[in-house]
């Protein structure tokens, strides 16, 4: 059950963190490792610092952004040094390694790491269900990427040893990708009616975003969300077919 816990690196820069991510992962009995967008490639020095921990990283994955993956995962926690970052859903790391736990009994789910010289970017930020931040000293909030590795997997780890039936999430909730069709599908409804420009998209999305992720949308409840817009782009295209019509008898008319 905890290898559906996958550690995530986005960005890494230097080969001895990724080693010693894996060193971390492997002592709180972790195995899945993916580098999205890593500077370096696993090398030497990496294996020298994961020690007996080589065989997670000959198993990483390597993708080409966060979204490729967390794609296939039903719950995503980023992690940040910077506490409440976009005002977005925060956990502490024990809720954090409760809420990975309980839910990785159903399938993937990913707890997402930042570069090193600057984290992750809003963007990535925002395709996550939930942020956290371990509590440091306020005066110096930055741990060292392998090390906050290493806290949060200890905290999977400890949730998973006092594991409880509470724990066990029986709610479905949709996969990332799903969660970005819903998105793509809202944003271009929203086009289609006028409420966004395109030439000034403003913080729509980003509130919204911002909104689901408070509501954390269940399968269904996005199932019914997808129809309420489809039922919206019918109506558009109606509305919007005879003037598409009178536009073509006009310009066959010239
Ligand atoms: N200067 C960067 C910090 C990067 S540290 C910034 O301002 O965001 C590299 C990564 O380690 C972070 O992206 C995060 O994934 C993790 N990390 C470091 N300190 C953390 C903390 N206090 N809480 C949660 N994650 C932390």
């Amino acid at each position: 059950m905890l290898s559906n816990i996958r550690v995530v690196l986005v960005g890494t820069s230097h080969p001895g963190n990724i080693g010693s991510t894996a060193r971390a992962m492997k002592t709180m009995g972790l195995s899945t490792l993916y580098l999205a967008e890593p500077k370096v490639a696993p090398d030497g020095h990496s294996v020298a610092l994961a020690a007996g921990a080589s065989d997670i990283l000959k198993h990483a994955v390597t993708v080409d952004s966060l979204a490729d993956a967390i794609t296939d995962c039903s719950l995503v926690i980023a992690t940040s040094a910077r506490s409440r970052t976009l005002d977005w859903p925060m956990l502490d790391p024990r809720q954090a390694g409760e809420k990975l736990v309980g839910s990785a009994i159903k399938g993937p789910v990913a707890i997402v790491f930042g570069r090193e010289n600057n984290g992750l970017t809003n963007e990535e930020l925002q395709k996550c269900n939930y942020h956290v931040a371990i509590p440091a000293n306020p005066e110096y909030t930055s741990l060292n990427l392998a090390q906050a590795v290493q806290i949060i997997c200890y905290e999977a780890r400890v949730a998973h040893l006092n594991q409880t039936p509470e724990m066990v999430e029986e709610v479905e909730y949709p996969l990332a990708k799903e969660q970005e069709n819903f998105f793509n599908h809202l944003e271009q409804t929203l086009l289609s009616t006028s409420f966004i420009v395109k030439q000034h998209p403003g913080q729509v999305m980003t509130k919204l975003r911002r909104l689901f992720s408070r509501a954390r949308i269940e399968s269904q409840e996005m199932n019914i969300l997808r129809g309420i817009l489809t039922s919206v782009d019918k109506k558009v295209a109606i509305a919007n077919k005879p003037a598409n019509d009178e536009q073509e008898a006009l310009t066959k008319e010239k």
